[in-house]
């Protein structure tokens, strides 16, 4: 079959497509037809080697997808061939405390698809079949794609970990990113306001029209500064962040007292200075978050399936151009999700 895989970790100049072997689904797994493929920010980490990732031969890139069950491995129980599906990538042991509590994400052994098994950017792929939930009938298969990753990490950012209640005011940054855009469509869903930076005022402009109050050029206007204007010197309530060391300044200056900082990237830099007198002085809690768990996953498509919420694409290209599609993500140029059409 074919697929976009690596041999060697390192840049996009080790991203190949062409034949692997075919997959099999084990016990408890399901073979399914991937139909479409979207790109994270994960692709890149898992390109440039992980830590404690090794490579054995091929090792298919991607995360998620959607697609039909084509098969269903001894008891794979739930789903049947044929069935439509889009994939929560997320793999957990399912018996250790943290799993039993229903805190997948929280699993010591916590992983995806994609990272420590084979990735979706193939014609067939095979996951336990707990990744599979029924594609929505208002997504096409490039939309169902998008649900996985982004919109569960943004809905346990917003809703499970930052508390976000309808009428507060949160800043987003970096707006082009699939996660950040995905939380602009979940605050506005859930009766919040946004508030968005991008250098791009391209970008701005596309927020606004996707329902955001108002827009930041980071490059050229001071965002703590801003934000505050822009909340009456009050700041805003939550911080929704993905971008890392370089914001945690921003964050610190543009959130209210006893507001809440959610973070789950650091694709701008792992090490960041807090001011802790700050910190503790105005009360302001500073929260991690990695991407979601089953029954936050079940909210999520209950929240798609009934608001008929589409997810934002900016690009779909075919299979073949996995390694451009990987390109377009490092330089950060996209608004929303990076799609790869497969079947
Ligand atoms: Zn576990």
């Amino acid at each position: 079959m074919r697929a976009c895989f690596i041999r060697e970790f390192g840049g996009t100049d080790k991203v190949q497509v062409g034949d692997v072997k075919l997959p099999v689904p084990a016990n408890g797994e399901a073979l399914v037809r991937v139909r479409a493929a979207s790109l994270n920010h994960l692709d890149l980490w898992v390109l440039k080697g992980r830590p404690g990732m090794k490579l054995e031969g091929e090792h298919v890139l991607g995360s998620d997808a959607s697609g039909t069950v084509v098969a269903l491995g001894d008891g794979a129980h739930g789903f049947a061939v044929n069935d439509e599906v889009l994939l929560n990538p997320g793999l957990s042991c399912g018996c250790c405390e943290r799993c039993r509590e229903g805190e997948t994400s929280l699993c010591e052994k916590f992983s995806l698809v994609g990272v420590s098994r084979a990735g979706t950017f193939a014609e067939l792929v095979t996951v336990p079949v707990e990744c599979l939930w029924r594609k929505p009938s208002h997504l096409s298969f490039e939309e169902a794609a998008c649900v996985g990753i982004a919109y569960l990490t943004a809905w346990r950012m917003l809703f499970t970990r930052a508390r976000l209640k309808a009428g507060e005011t949160v800043l987003i940054h970096g707006i082009g990113g699939g996660v950040a855009t995905a939380a602009l469509q979940l605050v506005r869903l859930a009766g919040g306001d946004a508030i968005v930076t991008s250098s791009s005022l391209e970008k701005l402009a596309r927020a606004r029209s996707l329902g955001a109050a108002a827009g930041i050029d980071y490059k050229k206007d001071d965002v703590a500064k801003r934000a505050k204007e822009l909340t009456g010197a009050r700041g805003v309530d939550v911080v929704f962040d993905t971008v890392g060391a370089a914001t945690l300044a921003q964050s610190q200056g543009a959130v209210r007292r006893g507001g809440r900082i959610v973070t789950c990237g650091v694709t701008g830099g792992v090490k960041g200075e807090i001011d802790v007198r700050e910190l503790y002085w105005n009360q302001v809690e500073l929260i991690g978050s990695t991407m979601g768990t089953p029954g936050e996953m079940r909210l999520l498509m209950r929240a798609v399936e009934s608001n008929r919420l589409k997810p934002v694409i900016d690009t779909v290209r075919p299979l073949s151009e996995g390694k451009a599609a990987l390109e377009q993500m490092e330089r950060g140029a996209q608004l929303g999700k990076l799609v790869l059409k497969v079947s």
